[in-house]
C-alpha cells in the first residue's frame, strides 16, 4: 500500500521517554478509532534520551502508521514541527504535543471539524499551568488578535489541525524563528476555535526555562509583525516634539519672568537635549524601516497565497509567438 493517508498527525518529541509509549499507544487507539487513513510522525528534536529509540521501535512494529523523523540536534519545538510537515502526506495535518496534556483522544472530534475549515483551533477548558503562563498568554492572545486580526483566543495549545494547503504554505516560508498557530492563521480563509480538555503535565518536565519562553515570545511578536522597528520613530517623534514644545514654554516664560527665571539657560539645555534624543530615536527608527524591509525580503514568505482559482479560464487561440 502506498497510497497517501488522509490525516497526519505531527508530534515533536524532545526528552519524553517518560510519556511516549503512551503517547503513541494511545494516539494509534484514537487515530484507529476514526477510520481514516493516518500517519503519525514523530519528529525526535535531538533528545539525549532514549526517546529516539523509542520512536524507531514503533516505526519498526506499526509500519506505514508510525514514522521517525530524527534530527541531529535540538531545533526547538516549532523547527521540530517544520521538518515533520516537510514529510506529510495527508490531507488534513493535525499538530499535538508529546507530554499528553493534549489529549490525543480529541483529534477524531478536531478532524471532524478541519472538514469546513482550513484551520481549527483549540482553546484549552480548565487550563492546567501555572498562573505565570496563563498571565503571560492572555497578553500575547490580546497582542496577536491585534496584530493579524484573525481572532482567536488561545496561541498557546499546540493541538491544532491545518489543511494541506496552509502547511504547504508555511514550507515557503523561509524565516528561521517561526511560531506556527500565527503562521498558520495569516494563510487561512476560515478558521474555528474547539474547546478541549487539558491536563497537567504528569510526566516528564516542561521543556520551556523562563530564558526559552521569552526568546519564543520573541519569535512570535517577529513571526507577526516589525511594528517594534516603527515604535523608535513614533517614541522618538514624541520626545523631540515634547523637547521643542518644552522650549517654546521656556522661552514664553523667559520673556514674562525675566533672565533669572531660566537659571542661566539650564532648562533651554535640557530642552535641547530632549529635541537630541528624540532625533536620534527617529534615525533609528529610519535604520529600523530598512531593517524591517530587509526582514521581510530575508524571510521570503509568499507576497500572496492563492488558495483556489475557480472558473475555466479561456484558452488563448492567438498564443504570442516566443
Ligand atoms: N519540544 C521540542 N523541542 C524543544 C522543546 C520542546 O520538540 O526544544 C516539544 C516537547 O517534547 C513537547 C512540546 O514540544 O512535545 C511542548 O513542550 P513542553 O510540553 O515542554 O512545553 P509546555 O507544554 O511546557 O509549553
Ligand atoms: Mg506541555
Amino acid at each position: 500500500m502506498s497510497q497517501n493517508p488522509q490525516i497526519s498527525i505531527v508530534i515533536p518529541v524532545y526528552n519524553e521517554e517518560a510519556c511516549l509509549a503512551e503517547l503513541i499507544s494511545r494516539t494509534l487507539a484514537s487515530c484507529r478509532r476514526m477510520r481514516r487513513t493516518f500517519e503519525i510522525i514523530l519528529i525526535d528534536d535531538g533528545s539525549r534520551d532514549h526517546s529516539s529509540e523509542i520512536i524507531r521501535d514503533a516505526a519498526t512494529r506499526n509500519l506505514e502508521e508510525v514514522i521517525g523523523v530524527l534530527l541531529n540536534r535540538n531545533y526547538g519545538q516549532h523547527n521540530a514541527i517544520m521538518a515533520g510537515f516537510t514529510h506529510v502526506r495527508g490531507d488534513w495535518v493535525v499538530t499535538l504535543d508529546a507530554d499528553l496534556q493534549n489529549p490525543p483522544e480529541e483529534i477524531p472530534r478536531l478532524v471532524a471539524m478541519a472538514m469546513d475549515y482550513d484551520v481549527v483551533g483549540t482553546i484549552r477548558a480548565r487550563r492546567n499551568d501555572s498562573f505565570f503562563r496563563k498571565i503571560s498568554s492572555a497578553v500575547i492572545n490580546r497582542a496577536v488578535q491585534k496584530a493579524t486580526g484573525v481572532m482567536m483566543h488561545d496561541y498557546g495549545c499546540m493541538l491544532r489541525v491545518y489543511k494541506r494547503h496552509i502547511v504547504e504554505a508555511m514550507l515557503m516560508c523561509h524565516e528561521r524563528s517561526t511560531f506556527i498557530p500565527v503562521l498558520a492563521n495569516s494563510f487561512a480563509r476560515t478558521t474555528t476555535e474547539l474547546e478541549v480538555e487539558h491536563a497537567a503535565r504528569t510526566l516528564g518536565e516542561s521543556k520551556y526555562s523562563l530564558g526559552k519562553l521569552i526568546s519564543l515570545m520573541f519569535d512570535l511578536l517577529t513571526t507577526m509583525t516589525t511594528y517594534p522597528l516603527r515604535l523608535l520613530s513614533i517614541v522618538g517623534g514624541i520626545i523631540s516634539a515634547t523637547g521643542f514644545g518644552f522650549g517654546i514654554l521656556i522661552l514664553i516664560l523667559r520673556l514674562i519672568h525675566g533672565a533669572e527665571w531660566a537659571v542661566g539657560g539650564v532648562f533651554t539645555l535640557f530642552a535641547l537635549v530632549y529635541f537630541f534624543i528624540g532625533a536620534q530615536f527617529i534615525a533609528m527608527g529610519l535604520l529600523g524601516e530598512y531593517i524591517g524591509r530587509i526582514y521581510h525580503d530575508v524571510r521570503d514568505r509568499p507576497r500572496y497565497f492563492i488558495q483556489e482559482v475557480t472558473g475555466q479560464q479561456k484558452v488563448d487561440v492567438n498564443p504570442v509567438a516566443p
